[in-house]
This record gives C-alpha cells, sequence and structure tokens, in this order.
C-alpha cells in the first residue's frame, strides 16, 4: 500500500487563514504515523475523524509550540479520553521528552506524575544518522530554524516511497539531499516574497526549484500574504496543502 497522506493541520504558528498547526498523518496501511504535533493537532484529528490510537509514532520535526505542543494534549487524551492500551513512540530532536514533560507539567501540573496506562518511549533523532522504527526510516539534516535545540528537516522512507518534510527553515542546502528523488517534498513556504529570517518564502524556494530533485512540491506553513497569493503559483508539480487534504504520496 502507498503512502496516504492526510492534513491534519498546515498553518503556522499564528492561526493564518483559520488553519490549523502542523500535523501530517500518514498511513501506511498496517502501520500510521504522524509528523509533528502542533498545539491542534488532537483537535485536528477529531476533524479528520483519525483515532489516536491507530497512530504508533510521532516524529516532531522542532521544538516549537506549533509543532510539538500537541503532545501535551495528546498524554491527557491518551490517558483519559482514549485509554490508550499500545505503545507510544515520540522520535524528536535532543532533549525533546524534557521540553515535552516541562510543556506538559506547566499547562496541566500534576499530568506527568499520574501513572500511564501505556508505555510511552522517546527516542531522540541526531542529524545525519538514519533511524528505523518500525517500517519507518527517517534521515534528519538540520536546519536554519533556531528552537532551543537543533531543527530538523525530516525525510521518511516507508512502503517504497519517500516523503521529505523541510521543517521549518529559511532556505538551506540540506533542503535538496533531503528531498533528492522524494515522491513528495512538503516545504514551508511561509511568505510569497522577500527574504524572511528563519523561515522560507516562495521568491527563494522557486529560485531553488531547479535543484530540487522530487516529483511534487507542497507548499505549507503559509502566513496570511503568501495564503491570499497562493492561487498566483500555477506548476503541475506545485501542490497546496489544504487542511483535511488527503493525497496519495
Ligand atoms: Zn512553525
Ligand atoms: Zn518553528
Amino acid at each position: 500500500m502507498p503512502m496516504k497522506l492526510t492534513i491534519v493541520g498546515c498553518g503556522d504558528a499564528f492561526g493564518s487563514g483559520g488553519r490549523l498547526q502542523t500535523g501530517y498523518h500518514i498511513d501506511l496501511g498496517d502501520h500510521r504515523f504522524l509528523i509533528d504535533c502542533g498545539a491542534t493537532s488532537i483537535i485536528g484529528l477529531n476533524r479528520c475523524g483519525i483515532d489516536p490510537n491507530g497512530i504508533s509514532t510521532i516524529f516532531i520535526s522542532h521544538l516549537h509550540g506549533d509543532h510539538f505542543a500537541g503532545l501535551v494534549w495528546w498524554l491527557l487524551h491518551a490517558q483519559h479520553v482514549a485509554k490508550r492500551p499500545n505503545p507510544l513512540v515520540v522520535v524528536g530532536p535532543p532533549g525533546i521528552e524534557a521540553r515535552a514533560m516541562t510543556a506538559a507539567e506547566t499547562l496541566f501540573p500534576g499530568s506527568t506524575k499520574v501513572p500511564r496506562r501505556y508505555e510511552l518511549k522517546f527516542i531522540e533523532c541526531h542529524a545525519g544518522t538514519p533511524l528505523t522504527v518500525g517500517p519507518v526510516t527517517v534521515t534528519a539534516w538540520e536546519v536554519s530554524h533556531p528552537s532551543g535545540a537543533p531543527s530538523h528537516a525530516l525525510r521518511f522512507e516507508a512502503g517504497g516511497k519517500i516523503l521529505a518534510f523541510s521543517g521549518d527553515t529559511e532556505w538551506v542546502e540540506a533542503l535538496v539531499p533531503v528531498s533528492s528523488g522524494a515522491d513528495l517534498f512538503i516545504a514551508e513556504c511561509y511568505a510569497f516574497d522577500g527574504p524572511v529570517k528563519f523561515h522560507t518564502s516562495w521568491e527563494i524556494l522557486e529560485r531553488n526549484l531547479p535543484r530540487i530533485t522530487a516529483k511534487h512540491v507542497m507548499l505549507t506553513h503559509m502566513n496570511n500574504a503568501m495564503l491570499a497569493r497562493r492561487h498566483e503559483i500555477s506548476r503541475p508539480n506545485i501542490l497546496l496543502a489544504e487542511d483535511g487534504l488527503v493525497v496519495d504520496v
């Protein structure tokens, strides 16, 4: 079975366009995982009719709230609502466990002290060292986006498909190898033009497209100005992210 991608959320940190924060659900048929878990991810999964208990692994690109804070609500939901019976693995940059637990304790004091009804395991992912979790191999590249820990672009290989994700970053050369030959490259495109510190604009991404060998590039994490002009972009290999969109990778 190919990878089936459901966009749980593709917004920026600020709710631009009413979009939810970052979360991509990948269904391999017999295995499901989530890429990033922004603060609104449980809302998004509910909207999409996706059962969090069906997800085995959550991969986190970087430790900003719109990409990992959803873990706080995920853990509460798993404990008290979904009554999760199965183990959960969370893969992310160095320090992810401490950052997630600090966030959970800040927002719901005592929540991390309750005996967990399921096994929760954090695995740190280091740039340049491929990591295999179940049927998924992920490789991280460090990008330019300060988050209190290394921020990563991620390349996923599973079920004979390759999915690449830029995470949040300004243009860096790492985006060429991370997306090399990928079936789909999900690329942050925060702004329409101009340089933006620690984010990418369409103007800069377009300039670098000749070196991107992914079959399709999907623009995501757009601010209001980019959202307003996104339909000016008409190239057959460029897709525009939309909450709730389902794509066969
Ligand atoms: Zn972000
Ligand atoms: Zn960020």
